[in-house]
């Protein structure tokens, strides 16, 4: 496996010869004190970065880098007979770890929701023969280039019985992925930040930012809202370990309304 190298700070690997990371330059996310630091995946290597994988239903596996060596995502892999989807991903991965996702079928496609969760997708994408799937409007945020890279448009089944879509909001090519066989058949939204859940179970956010908290208009979550509300899950996860167990299609719902609500000034008496 290469050498490569990524951004310390949001993980996403970046070989071209920049100063500063665009990703974390933008206002959707932060510099860290100090500014800019790189580092590569020997150094990760070394300062014992491994990848832990947890079942988190049947098929349905979540994968995060520990120490951190990303944004701090749990990206996903979703287990199919058409073969298995990689969906956000993480920003390292090494021996150990490409044997474990081989153990579990190993990866046939990977699509991030967003720029932020580009991770090391070239890395895995190199390792499992595997193609990456970006969304055309968010092309220009790539910061390594390679052939594995392919552009989508909606809609698209990244799988046979995955099939994504791009709500945006958050970027413009912000997206979904709802696997169908999920939730023992009942469906389940791969959400990514496009939709994220919260701790007050039942309930989901949208935001420009969540770092910096920057949210989106009452017109933008009515849109994002919109998009899938046609599609059939009841459960939801996104990218940070979050998820709405039941009910989430109505939560997404009852979440937009009551987020439009206020960005729209309808409690402005109640501050
Ligand atoms: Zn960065």
């Amino acid at each position: 496996m290469d050498t490569w190298r990524s951004c310390a700070t949001c993980g996403v690997e970046n070989d071209l010869d920049v100063d500063v990371c665009a990703i974390c330059a933008d206002e959707r996310q932060y510099l860290p004190l100090g500014g800019q630091r790189w580092t590569t995946s020997l150094e990760r290597a070394a300062e014992g970065c491994q990848l832990q994988i947890t079942e988190l239903e049947p098929d349905l596996y979540g994968l995060t880098a520990f120490p951190r060596a990303d944004i701090g995502q749990t990206a996903l892999l979703v287990r199919t007979p058409g073969g298995n989807l990689l969906w956000d991903v993480p920003g390292y991965l090494d021996e150990a770890g490409i044997a474990a996702v081989t153990d579990l079928g190993g990866v046939a496609a990977i699509m991030a929701s967003h720029p932020h969760m580009y991770g090391a997708q070239l890395e895995w994408a190199r390792a499992f023969g595997a193609p990456v799937w970006v969304s055309a409007k968010d092309r220009a945020w790539v910061r390594r280039e390679g052939p594995e890279l392919q552009t989508w448009s909606e809609p698209f089944a990244v799988l046979p019985g995955i099939v994504a879509s791009q709500p945006g909001g958050h970027f413009p090519g912000s997206a979904v992925a709802l696997w169908a066989a999920g939730a023992d058949g009942r469906g389940v939204l791969l959400s990514g930040d496009t939709i994220a859940a919260v701790p007050a179970e039942g309930w989901v956010t949208f935001l420009r930012s969540y770092p910096n908290k920057i949210p989106l208009s009452a017109a933008v979550v009515a849109r994002v809202a919109g998009a899938v509300a046609d599609l059939e899950f009841d459960r939801l996860y996104d990218n940070f370990r979050g998820v709405v167990r039941a009910d989430a299609a109505a939560a997404v719902a009852r979440s937009a309304e009551r987020y439009i609500g206020w960005v729209r000034g309808d409690h402005d008496a109640d501050t």
